[in-house]
């Protein structure tokens, strides 16, 4: 699918005939209320077709109020599952028959799962494991060994990236947030994973929450810390206060921005200009697409084809 094409949910209660102008049978969507800017078509059609698969992936503009109709439409419409994205990721996790475990803690679903069989739903969450396996190619390791902030971990991909950190027991955690509440109930909520008496205890908690406006605790955690990981949405304007003072950013630090367009943000620019290593947004769009498709056709995704159909869609 080349263009902008947006269906409703009067669309899929009628899909054989809404569908027809497609060159495929769409079988696969992503849900969101706005959902005309999403990539996910321009990453998912491109893996369908190299991996040959006889199924079209478009976007569904369904309301809040409409959510639990539209997916308990996808198994009579003889959908395979489909993707969700703001602002529906919560409620979706209280909708579906079934939830994994990463999306049970994280409290959130990306991808949705339906049973050919009875027509269940399993919702998955990618956006932790994606961001797992964007770190790895961005940077050549694994969260387990570094010590990471995060700057708006009480928001809904910071808390997502937050528990797969602590489920694959990274060194130290720092939970930053504008509004502390959010971050103090998540370290509670974490706090199993670390407790490792295999670990050596330095001096500093391997789990803390700040406020992002705390300067003295930010510039003490900065210290402490391998990488730095941006999940505001501040960077998205060139405007954009800086998240960080740029000289407390040091040489060592990786510096990873979910922002991926703009493609190089303040903070990413701070960071090279530091003598930083430092990635955008993309790789994890990138990853937690592959992983979706992945639950729902049970094979390797073509990676390939999808990085370059999420490239290709930045030019335009
Ligand atoms: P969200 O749930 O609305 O969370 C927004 C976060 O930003 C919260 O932590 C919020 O703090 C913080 N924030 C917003 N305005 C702020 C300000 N003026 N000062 C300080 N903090 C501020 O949004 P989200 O879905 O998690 O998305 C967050 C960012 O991640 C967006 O830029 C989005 O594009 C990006 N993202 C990227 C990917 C990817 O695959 N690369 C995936 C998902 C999201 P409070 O809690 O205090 O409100």
């Amino acid at each position: 699918m080349s263009d902008n094409t947006t269906y409703s949910l009067a669309d899929l209660q009628s899909w054989a005939n809404a569908s027809k102008a497609l060159a495929k049978p769409g079988k696969l969507a992503v849900f969101g209320d706005p959902i005309a800017h999403s990539l996910s078509p321009q990453m998912h059609n491109p893996a369908l077709e190299a991996a040959k698969i006889d199924a079209e992936y478009v976007r569904l503009h369904i309301a809040p109020a409409n959510l639990e109709t539209a997916l308990r439409e996808l198994p009579k419409q003889g959908f395979i599952g489909t993707n969700v994205t703001i602002p529906h990721k919560t409620e979706v996790a209280k909708i579906v028959d079934h939830v994994s475990e990463v999306a049970r803690r994280t409290g959130a679903v990306n991808t949705v799962l339906v049973n050919k069989e009875n027509g269940e739903l399993t919702g998955h969450s990618t956006d932790g494991p994606g961001f797992q396996r964007a770190i790895r190619e961005e940077f050549s390791v694994d969260l387990k060994d570094l010590r990471i902030l995060i700057l708006g971990a009480g928001g809904g991909a910071g808390r997502a990236v937050a528990v797969q950190c602590a489920m694959e027991h990274c060194e130290r955690l720092v939970l930053a947030n504008r509004t502390l509440s959010k971050v103090k109930t998540l370290e509670a909520e974490l706090e199993e994973f670390f407790h490792d008496p295999d670990r050596l205890e330095g001096p500093a908690e391997r789990l803390t929450a700040i406020a992002l406006e705390d300067a003295e605790a930010l510039a003490n955690e900065l210290y402490q810390i391998d990488l730095i990981v941006n999940a505001t949405s501040i960077g998205m304007k060139t405007t954009d206060p800086p998240l960080i003072p740029c000289h407390q950013i040091q040489p060592h630090h990786l510096v990873y921005d979910m922002i991926y367009s703009p493609p190089r943000t303040r903070l990413l620019a701070d960071a090279e200009a530091a003598g930083a290593r430092a990635a955008n947004g993309l790789s994890m769009l990138l990853w937690q697409g592959a992983l979706a498709f992945e639950f729902w056709f049970n094979q390797e995704a073509p990676v390939e084809a999808m990085r370059k159909g999420l490239t290709d869609a930045l030019k335009d």
